[in-house]
């Protein structure tokens, strides 16, 4: 299927003026279809699968900005921490752990967001403000009373998230309403990073919108600018 060329330069330019970054989301999608946004002038692309990512980096040109978007197992992470650009599904320590210790092996420092859950519904992956909370006073411990065991190999940049799947625009605009209470109260709760929280990665296809009104200025977007995902065609 055809990229939406028109429909892309339109977003763009919106987002654009608006100071919003768009991460086009490239899950199941070809090499040659995300060549062809590329060649509009996109150079953000998001991914859920660690093997697709590795796999389509490899193919593509250097100069994308990859972002895995998608649930990531530690186990996986030694796979793209050698490019990836920002991992915007950090949701435990431990994975934190293992993604300092791979950007430190590849002598880089890898920018993630800590991924929150807001929405009712039975979203698996995420941290609630407890959890969040926990996960911040973990690293500032970590890295007020040792050495050895900091995280000098990530900058936290900020909170990813995404809202329920509904129709229900006071529903999906309350949680986005939530995710940037919780970006502003946290943003400067890391006691050892130089700046506050930057990005505020929230949206889709079909409410970025109501996202962007609600303060992020990250989007990603998929379906809207690839047309709908087949998840049958291998
Ligand atoms: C698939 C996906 C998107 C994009 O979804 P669309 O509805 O196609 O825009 C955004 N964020 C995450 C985490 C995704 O998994």
């Amino acid at each position: 299927m055809p990229v939406h060329s028109e429909l892309y330069h339109q977003i763009s330019n919106e987002l654009k003026e608006k100071n919003v970054t768009l991460v086009a989301v490239s899950k199941t999608k070809s090499v040659a279809e995300i060549l062809e946004l590329y060649n509009l002038g996109q150079k953000d692309f998001g991914e859920n699968y660690v093997q697709e990512l590795a796999e389509k980096y490899h193919q593509l040109p250097k100069d994308i900005h990859w972002h895995f978007i998608g649930h990531l197992q530690s186990n996986k992470v030694k796979l793209i921490a050698p490019f990836v650009h920002l991992i915007h599904s950090v949701d435990s320590e431990k994975l934190l752990k293992e993604i300092n210790k791979e950007a430190k092996k590849n002598e880089r420092i890898i920018d993630c967001l800590l991924q929150v859950h807001i929405a009712k519904e039975e979203t698996k992956f995420g941290l609630d403000e407890n959890e969040l909370e926990q996960i911040i006073q973990a690293l500032n411990l970590a890295n007020n009373t040792n050495e050895e065991k900091s995280f000098k190999n990530i900058s936290i940049k900020g909170l990813m998230g995404m809202a329920s799947f509904t129709d229900d625009e006071k529903i999906v605009r309350h949680e986005f309403h939530s995710m940037k209470f919780l970006f502003d109260k946290f943003s400067s709760a890391l006691s050892f990073q130089p700046s506050a929280f930057s990005i505020l990665s929230m949206g889709m296809s079909a409410d970025y919108k109501i996202a962007i009104e609600e303060g992020s200025n990250m989007v990603r977007i998929g379906s809207l600018l690839f047309g709908e995902r087949n998840y049958t065609k291998s």
